[in-house]
C-alpha cells in the first residue's frame, strides 16, 4: 500500500543515503554520488550485510503489527528518493525502522537519514509523524528517534548542499579527522597525502 511508484525521470532526485553520506563528510558524498566512485571496506561490507535480510519487497504481519519490507518512497516536494528498510503500522501508528550494523550508537548523520524517511513517509500518507526507530543488529537494540523541527531544517539545507554539489561539481573541503580511517575511499581521497602536499605546495 505505501510502496512505490514512477518517479518523474525528468526530475532530479538525491538518494536519502546521500544526505546521510554529507553529513559524515560532504567530500565523501561528492567522490560517492557526483563522481560515483564506491569502494567497500569492512563497514560497508557489513552495513550491506545487515540490509540483506530487508532488502526484498513484502508484507508481514508479526504480532499485530503489520511490516512493509523495502518500501521505495519519493518527494517531488523536496528531491528526495529513499528506500527505507521496514515500516511498521502498529496500534494506529504508522513509522520507519531502519536497520544498522554494530551497537546502539546513535550518529548524527544515521539519525537524519531516519528523519528524512519519516519525512517522506508522512508526505506520502499526509498525516504528521513525530518518531523513527533505529534497529542495532549488533546489540538487538532498538532506539527511538525523536523527529525535531531543528532536524528537519537541518536537513533541508542538507539536500539543498548536495544539490549544489551536482550543480557546480566543485570537490568540497573533506573533514580531515579520525573519520577518515574508516572511511571507505579513503585510497581516492588520500587525506595523509593532500595534507603533506598542503603544507608544501598550498594544495587543498
Ligand atoms: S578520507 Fe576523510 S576527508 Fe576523504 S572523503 Fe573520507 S572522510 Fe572525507
Amino acid at each position: 500500500m505505501y510502496s512505490i511508484e514512477e518517479v518523474d525521470k525528468d526530475s532530479f532526485f538525491v538518494e536519502a543515503s546521500a544526505v546521510n553520506t554529507y553529513l559524515y563528510c560532504p567530500r565523501r558524498c561528492y567522490y560517492e554520488y557526483v563522481q560515483n566512485e564506491f569502494e567497500s571496506n569492512i563497514h560497508t561490507i557489513l552495513g550491506d550485510q545487515v540490509h540483506e535480510n530487508v532488502d526484498e519487497l513484502g508484507v508481514e504481519d508479526r504480532r499485530g503489527k503489520t511490516i512493509y519490507k523495502a518500501v521505495k518512497l519519493f518527494s517531488q516536494k523536496y528531491g528526495v528518493v529513499v528506500k527505507v528498510d521496514t515500516v511498521e503500522e502498529y496500534d494506529g501508528e504508522i513509522y520507519p525502522v531502519e536497520y544498522k550494523k554494530g551497537k546502539s550508537k546513535v550518529w548524527k548523520n544515521d539519525k537524519y537519514q531516519m528523519a528524512l524517511q519519516v519525512m517522506l513517509l508522512e508526505e506520502k500518507i499526509n498525516k504528521p509523524i513525530n518518531k523513527g526507530y533505529i534497529y542495532y543488529v549488533g546489540s538487538k537494540e532498538r532506539v527511538e528517534i525523536k523527529i525535531t523541527s531543528k532536524i528537519r531544517e537541518e536537513i533541508l539545507h542538507t539536500i539543498e548542499n548536495i544539490k549544489k554539489l551536482y550543480s557546480t561539481m566543485k570537490i568540497p573541503q573533506g573533514v580531515d579527522n579520525q573519520k577518515c580511517k574508516q572511511c571507505s575511499i579513503i585510497n581516492i581521497c588520500l587525506p595523509d597525502e593532500r595534507k603533506i602536499l598542503s603544507n608544501k605546495f598550498i594544495i587543498k
